[in-house]
């Protein structure tokens, strides 16, 4: 099986269609499909960007036709948490995808809400060969775990590893887990944004930051190939990013 690899969406609606279509995917009326390929999206489909729902209903369609399959990351599982009722913060372009969600019927919050909660932490691919995750799996915390271990499983793939500190731009401080990652399992993850993507010890980071006005990337699996599309523009900053 062949697999496209997608990082942070951040509700880039107009970049994930034309990447899907550079891709290979065509539009019907399953959505966006591939004769031979299925697209895995690596987490984060909203907050910050133009158009959430857009984004929610396109790949909510892909996987319910089996054209493509998710992993959570930490604004999907935040948004889920808003779904269900919890008190949050709608900090980092949440409050966005809250307001396009408010001009949607109960019936279309409660389909998010079903999706969103359905998503596992890593997905483990091609007989285990490959590890898809949001933020982080080193070796012990690949596919299905139970207990606490999920618990720090959870922690790891939401927001990968921390250091307890912020940097000096308010960022949360990042242990590169990558540079001790020894498994056989290639790791293809998202949420730390990069200029351009990345590959270290097996370990792909496809996070381009599309949202922060740079581009939006797929790694294509088996091949092994990045394949971009540029932002249309910037639409939220970060320090980190000029
Ligand atoms: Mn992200």
């Amino acid at each position: 099986m062949m697999f496209d690899i997608i990082g942070d969406i951040h509700g880039c609606h107009n970049e994930l269609i034309k990447l899907l279509n550079k891709l290979g995917y065509i539009s019907f009326v399953h959505g966006m499909i591939h004769p031979h390929r299925i697209a895995v999206f690596a987490g984060d489909l909203c907050d910050r960007g133009p158009s959430n729902v857009a984004v929610l209903k396109t790949v909510m369609k892909m996987v319910s036709n089996r054209n493509a399959v998710m992993v959570m990351g930490n604004h999907d599982h935040k948004l889920m948490r808003f779904l269900k009722g919890n008190k949050v913060n709608p900090s980092h372009g949440l409050a966005k995808t809250i307001a396009e969600l408010n001009n949607k019927t109960d019936e279309f919050r409660q389909k998010v809400y079903d999706f969103l909660a359905a998503q596992p932490l890593t997905r483990m691919l091609d007989n285990d060969k490959l590890c898809v995750v949001h933020a982080a799996a080193p070796r012990k915390y690949q596919g299905e775990l139970s207990g606490k271990k999920k618990k720090a499983q959870q922690a790891m793939a939401l927001y990968g590893v921390t250091t307890g500190k912020v940097d000096m731009n308010g960022y949360p401080g990042r242990v590169d887990w990558a540079e001790t990652y020894d498994g056989d399992t290639v790791v293809v993850h998202g949420h730390v944004a990069q200029l351009e993507p990345s590959v270290k010890n097996r370990v792909y980071n496809v996070d381009t930051g599309c949202v922060f006005g740079n581009k939006l990337t797929a790694l294509r699996y088996p091949e092994m190939e990045f394949v971009s599309v540029n932002a249309e523009q910037k639409y939220a900053e970060h320090k980190d990013f000029i």
